[in-house]
């Protein structure tokens, strides 16, 4: 599948909706539930996280959350509000399997900051392209879960297949009543 975004920049949202969807599920509660899920998307510099850096991630996701479901203008404000109160610092770096891309904090930096920062130049990107369409919740109310839609002409409505036909079942005993 040809990606819409390049693929650090589509690895990075799908890393703040996974963070957000698992704390608002009240899965992310812990030190080794964030070091899991950096490890998981090769998201650096987790390996020394305190409680103490966990509890300022989550507070960071409420904001990350609310961008998502904001306007373009709110999502750039808000974007601008964290790259000051978190001191970006934008540098290029080459990691894991990825080539150079911009992290927001030099290495070393508070992890929940880290998060942050570039979780917001991410959705900066997406304000800078005219496609912050793509910042999407599951369609099936029961869900609400958050998803990067990749889809060609960004009309993908659940976050799963099981969603999908969850509500595709629904719908047909609807009919069937
Ligand atoms: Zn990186
Ligand atoms: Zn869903």
């Amino acid at each position: 599948m040809t990606l819409p975004h390049p693929r650090e920049l589509v690895r990075t949202l799908e890393f703040t909706a996974a963070l957000c969807n698992r704390r608002r599920e009240g899965a992310l509660d812990t030190v080794a539930a964030l070091k899991a899920m950096c490890a998981d998307y090769r998201f650096p510099g987790a390996s020394g996280a305190t409680r103490a850096d966990a509890a300022a991630a989550w507070a960071h996701l409420r904001t990350l959350e609310a961008m998502w479901d904001a306007d373009r203008d709110e999502i750039a404000a808000t974007a601008n509000r964290v790259f000051k109160q978190c001191d970006a610092r934008p540098h290029l770096v080459r990691h894991d399997d990825f080539d150079w891309h911009l992290h927001g904090l030099p290495a070393g930096a508070p992890i929940a900051d880290a998060i942050a920062v570039n979780a917001a130049m991410a959705l900066a990107d997406l304000v800078r392209t005219e496609d912050t369409a793509r910042l999407k919740r599951c369609s099936d109310d029961r869900c609400l879960r958050m998803f990067f839609d990749l889809s060609r002409n960004r009309s993908r409505r659940f976050c799963s297949t099981t969603c999908q036909s969850r509500t595709n079942v629904a719908a047909f005993r609807a009919r069937q009543a």
